[in-house]
């Protein structure tokens, strides 16, 4: 078949993403318009768009579920997830990302590259994603072009390469000029269509350095476009072009594009950049999986005849369908009414009914083959991140790894008639989204609710009212600490009960040692252990795990320690596997009460911008929170101040910065990594927490 007429290779997967405020959704709908989606562009600010569906997302403003929707652009269809763009929901940012095939960075052309825009970046560095980036807002008064190339060189990549150049600039903002095809596309008020140009006299010396820098860039990719170079010729367009596409394929270059959403300059040429250079599902690489049940690594080429096979990376629950599974198709084909196997658990479920998303209507469609985006009606069992494959040929693809929460708060039904509804509106929030998990205080009899930040836990108990009907009342957020030890220590339990009857008897010993942060929790068996039989060894284990889960002396669960087991005793007849358990369990609780326990808690990155004259307190507030800033970048009328801060010190920052900055300060938070707790203050909430009856008797 001739590429042209290949659906699959005239297919484009693809997720973009922005900071918050730089302008994602604006640029989402601008392509929806001039793709023909939608007839009439909404405005964020008056909560008219078409991607922002729930209620949530409108009046918050902010994104929060991935909506995906389909477009055409010059006959190649865009498959468009819609991303999230505030760091709590990392985990709709790690899912858009294993299951597109190309990415926009959306930039805003003040702010540049944020925080949040590095973290995207890693993620994406990760699966190898091949990004285009675009610089958007370049109509504001103070945005420079330059300068947010010269940041995104700086902190995200240094390949990467303009492809047009901004002709004016804030009001007077007109258009691009495009290098390769040496050419000025001005957008005149009022017009749709831009209008090709001669390259304005002024900007003829900046385009050709541009261009020049622009074609080497490309030349060093390839072998003979550089032998070309060298020789003296210019290499011709459509072979730059072909190379390019290469090269951001491979994640070498990374194309800068540029313009204004809100205006809608340089909508199309983005476009063309996506069909142009961002890879089709056939030259993306074949998706890696396992064999259920093994470890043996199988994949699967996206191609229609290949055994099907599509990752689950979005579960909705919908008013007017119910239970959505959102999926992306890899390889082979699925008609409504077949069934797929998941291997998770094994089960295979019907598909009932197909849905294609364009904006917020949907199609009724009967396949689904590779590259499709598609919502399913009918799976009862799915969770984010199963696979969903051909019952014959069954393959586990890499599951997501999400972060584990960091904060929860203890919900109560308002009214107390609605306990069960309450459970089970956590229960569907929390398949929607993993980094939400649903938890239960035994001691308090309080349901929990943990996430991964303040805003992320706010906006799911908003959800529990306006979408579930449920009123809540939430406790203070509570930050989740870890316990840990400071130095190395041994110890014995004895579990012993041989007064008459069959008796108990088994003798545990082990050492307890710190481990790196991060390091979890890892147990091992010396050889001297070997006196003990493989299945007692095993229950030492359980016990001790078990009693590191619960916590030792603050009711927290263990990280970071390296258990080892170093020997222990059994009687002939009188000990079983619960005895060791037990003993297993006892052991340790001395070991690790010996070792210097304290506390470990989660460290977030601060990213806060205020203006000049509130750095000073901004700065000497983090002090006070036991936090620190570490770079401030200088912004056109703002500072960008980049630092560290203990979650349990940041709680309530939104009103706190409001008030410190009379509303103008905006900050983000994200979580970093698990730190010890200041001794004294370990102590203090150590003691606290006995006081409170939160440390399990054993
Ligand atoms: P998101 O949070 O990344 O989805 O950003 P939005 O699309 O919601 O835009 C945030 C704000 O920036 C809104 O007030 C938009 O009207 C505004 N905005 C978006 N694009 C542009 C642009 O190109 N120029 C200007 N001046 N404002 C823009």
């Amino acid at each position: 078949m001739n590429k042209d007429q290949d659906p699959i290779a005239n297919t484009r997967v693809i997720g973009i993403f922005a900071h918050i405020d730089a302008g994602k959704t604006t640029t989402s709908e601008a392509i929806l318009y001039y793709t023909g989606r939608i007839h009439r562009i909404g405005s964020v600010d008056d909560g008219t768009t078409q991607l922002d569906w729930m209620e949530q997302e409108r009046t918050r403003g902010i994104t929060i579920t991935a909506a995906a929707t389909t477009c055409v652009w010059r006959g190649c269809r865009i498959n468009l997830i819609d991303t999230p763009g505030h760091i709590d929901f990392t985990a709709e940012v790690v899912r858009s990302i294993r299951v597109i095939d190309g990415a926009v960075i959306v930039l805003c052309g003040v702010g540049g590259v944020e925080t949040q825009t590095e973290t995207v970046w890693r993620h994406a560095n990760r699966q190898s994603l091949p990004r285009i980036i675009f610089v958007n807002k370049l109509d504001r008064p103070v945005a420079d072009f330059w300068q947010v190339l010269g940041d995104v060189r700086r902190r995200l990549t240094p390949n990467a390469v303009p492809l047009q150049l901004p002709i004016g600039s804030g009001d007077a903002l007109a258009g691009v000029v495009d290098l390769l095809d040496r050419q000025a596309l001005v957008w005149r008020s009022g017009e749709n269509e831009p209008v090709a140009q001669p390259i304005p006299t002024e900007m003829q010396a900046e385009v050709a350095a541009a261009r020049e820098a622009l074609v080497d860039a490309i030349c060093e990719t390839d072998e003979s476009l550089l032998a070309q170079r060298l020789d003296g010729q210019e290499p011709n367009v459509a072979s730059l072009r072909v190379a390019l596409r290469r090269a951001t394929g491979a994640g070498v270059l990374a194309p800068v594009v540029c313009g204004s959403a809100r205006e809608r300059i340089g909508v199309q040429p983005l476009l063309d950049a996506v069909v142009d250079y961002l890879p089709s599902p056939v030259e993306a690489p074949p998706v890696v999986g396992t064999l259920p049940g093994s470890a043996e690594v199988t994949e699967r080429p996206s191609q229609p005849d290949a055994p099907f096979c599509a990752s689950a990376f979005k579960i909705v629950s919908d008013p007017h369908v119910g239970h959505l599974t959102w999926v992306r198709v890899f390889s082979g084909q699925l008609l409504t009414g077949q069934a797929v196997c998941l291997p998770r658990t094994g089960a295979e479920e019907r598909v009932g009914r197909i849905y294609q998303m364009h904006a917020n209507r949907r199609e009724l469609v009967k396949q689904m083959a590779p590259g499709d985006v598609m919502a399913l009606v009918g799976l009862k069992s799915a969770i984010t991140g199963d696979t969903l494959c051909d019952p014959a040929h069954p393959i586990a693809l890499e599951t997501f790894v999400f972060p584990e929460p960091v904060i929860a708060v203890a919900l109560r039904p308002v009214d107390e008639q609605d306990q069960n509804k309450l459970r089970q509106s956590i229960a569907r929030l929390c398949s929607e989204d993993p980094t939400l998990v649903a938890g239960f205080d035994a001691e308090t009899d309080e349901d929990l609710l943990s996430g991964m930040g303040e805003l992320h836990l706010e906006i799911a108990v908003d959800r529990l009212r306006t979408e579930y009907g449920v009123n809540t009342q939430a406790s203070l957020p509570r930050v989740a600490y870890r316990e840990t030890v400071r130095r190395r220590a041994e110890a014995s339990g004895t579990y012993r009960q041989q007064s008459g009857g069959h008796g108990h008897f088994a003798v545990v010993r082990l050492r307890v040692e710190p481990l790196e942060r991060g390091g979890g929790i890892v147990f091992e068996a010396r050889a001297s252990a070997s006196e003990l039989d493989d299945q007692f060894i095993r229950a030492a284990e359980a016990g001790a795990r078990e009693a590191m889960g619960k916590g030792i002396v603050a009711g927290y669960p263990v990280s970071d320690v390296r258990v080892t087991l170093l020997g222990g005793r059994a009687h002939e007849i009188d000990s079983n596997s619960m005895d060791f358990r037990i003993a297993g369990s006892m052991a340790v609780r001395q070991a690790m009460r010996q070792a210097i326990p304290t506390l470990l808690e989660p460290m977030m990155c601060a990213d806060i911008n205020v203006d000049q004259d509130h750095v000073g307190i901004i700065v000497a507030d983090l002090g006070r929170r036991r936090g620190s800033v570490s770079t401030i970048h200088l912004r056109a009328d703002t500072r960008n101040l980049v630092g560290e801060v203990p979650l349990a010190e940041a709680r309530g920052y939104a009103t706190d910065l409001r008030n410190m900055t009379h509303g103008r300060g905006t900050f983000t938070l994200e979580f970093r990594r698990y730190e010890l707790v200041p001794d004294e203050l370990a102590e203090k909430l150590i003691e606290q927490r006995r006081l409170e009856g939160q440390v399990p008797q054993r």
